[in-house]
């Protein structure tokens, strides 16, 4: 983990937040290159699940939330984990992340029993604190998924089966925030809710195990890097009729990296005025809730049905983490030296190539580079970047240390023919490339099927 995280500060991915006041404890910082890694995984994410589908739409809602909307999902009193103290040294700890019955921190053998503590945070709308201010930072997206339910039904004339994804903040306070960006207290999720027949739902959640395997191939985690966890019943979240955990074997143990769970129709069905008159099989049948009846009708009836919905989610942080993890490479080289090399699939990459004038203060290769450069970041692929250091080797350590796929030389040959030098991160070739073949040379390396 060490390395990983040397390389994050060093490089510009991630930093501690508010660091120079000692740091946040549990929130990190993106910076320049993690940034473009992060917003790259995601566009990814949603080029798969919301472009090239048929049955999905996105949606993008506010992290303020009605603390209704909490109370009847169930968070409100069951978004819990066990919270214990060592009365020693004062530290506290989650009751299953210890290992023994002793303190981490000192060895202390006095624990506290372990006493349910509330993930959400809560905030105040408005100047004056009173109860009915109240509203939570969302510790999930779904819950404004199922809020929006019928307003995507009625604008798009959806029926199941259909998705809505959604990527953005999600807030839980973490009891132990650790190892780096794994377990942090404001993240970002990306997650679907998939809207099915009751009882097509085992096929569907299959299904979605398999095609979020799929696309973690795609993104350079391949599939036998992961293993399936069917997540037993006393482990489960309180709407689980199922789950299964991708596992991934991270730099300080194998954790979970995305849950698959079968929602049933808790959620729709919590939410749902008459829940008695639809039958519902939610395990929440207090009396009525929103007064919105958030069902199917049943083709040429009467008759009203909640669906039951699958849901894919995995947090943004941890998907970075792992993509680095496993790009991560110290390649030994034939003169004995070893190179760092971040073999990011290239759609992932922070920068699609560097444009490095040879010299840095040669204003005609300078400004060669620089139209190389402004030529190429038209091409709509992702950041380019002018490496103007005017240190060939130094530069070329860097970008393979950052996973840069392509590094373009301009050299005093640029000028008279109008050709350039290309380096492949991973093989180290370079080749001879006129200008005016760039655009189609590098079009075509991120068409790939293995690069994009
Ligand atoms: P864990 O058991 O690790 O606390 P969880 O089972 O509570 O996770 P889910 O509620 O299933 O997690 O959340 C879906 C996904 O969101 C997780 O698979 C993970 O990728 C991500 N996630 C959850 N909590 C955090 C966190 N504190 N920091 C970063 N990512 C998180």
């Amino acid at each position: 983990m060490d390395q990983r995280v040397s390389l994050c500060k060093r490089r510009g991915f991630v930093f501690q937040s508010s660091e120079l006041y000692g740091g946040l404890q549990g929130a990190y910082d993106w910076g320049p290159l993690g940034t473009e890694l992060k917003n790259n995984l995601k566009a990814a994410w949603w080029q798969s699940n919301v472009f090239e589908r048929d049955d999905m739409e996105g949606m993008d809602s506010t992290i303020l939330t009605h603390p209704r909307v909490l109370e009847y999902s169930g968070h409100v009193t069951t978004f819990v984990d066990p919270l214990v103290d060592c009365r020693k040294c004062k530290s506290r700890f989650r009751a299953d992340h210890l290992a023994s019955a002793s303190c981490p921190n000192c060895g202390g053998q006095d624990l506290t029993e372990p006493r349910p503590f509330n993930l959400m945070f809560r905030t105040q709308m408005g100047p004056v604190d009173h109860e009915g201010a109240l509203a939570y930072l969302r510790p999930e997206t779904a819950q404004h998924i199922f809020m929006n339910f019928k307003n995507v039904l009625d604008s798009t004339a959806r029926r199941p089966p259909f998705g809505i994804a959604q990527i953005g903040k999600a807030f839980r306070n973490e009891i132990t925030p650790r190892n780096f960006v794994f377990r942090v207290r404001e993240f970002e999720i990306m997650e679907l809710e998939f809207f099915v027949d009751p009882g097509t739902d085992e096929n569907w959640h299959e299904y979605w195990v398999d095609t979020r395997l799929q696309w973690w191939e795609r993104q350079g985690i391949a599939r036998d890097r992961l293993e399936l966890l069917d997540v037993p019943e006393s482990d489960r979240a309180h709407y689980s009729k199922a789950t299964v955990d991708l596992m991934y074997p991270f730099p300080h143990g194998l954790e979970e990296l995305e849950g698959i769970a079968n929602r049933t129709d808790f959620d729709l069905g919590s939410h749902t005025r008459d829940q008695e008159a639809l039958n519902i099989q939610a395990q929440v049948r207090e009396n009525t809730h929103s007064g919105a009846k958030l069902a199917i009708l049943k083709p040429n009836s009467s008759d009203w049905y909640v669906p039951f919905v699958i849901e894919p989610s995995v947090g943004v942080e941890r998907a970075t983490l792992a993509v680095l993890n496993e790009a991560y490479d110290i390649e030994q080289l034939d003169n004995g030296k070893e190179r760092v090399v971040l073999r990011l699939r290239p759609h992932l990459a922070p920068f699609k190539a560097a444009v490095m004038p040879l010299k840095r203060n040669h204003d005609g290769l300078v400004s060669k580079a620089r139209e190389i450069k402004n030529l190429l970041q038209r091409l709509g692929l992702g950041r380019v970047f002018l490496e103007a250091s005017g240190n060939i080797g130094k530069s070329y350590r860097r970008h393979d240390e950052v996973g840069t796929p392509l590094c373009m030389t301009v050299d005093f040959q640029s000028l008279e023919d109008d050709s350039v030098t290309v380096r492949d991160r991973d093989s180290m070739k370079q080749i001879r490339k006129q200008v005016s073949e760039l655009t189609e040379f590098m079009t075509e390396f991120y068409r790939r099927p293995s690069h994009a």
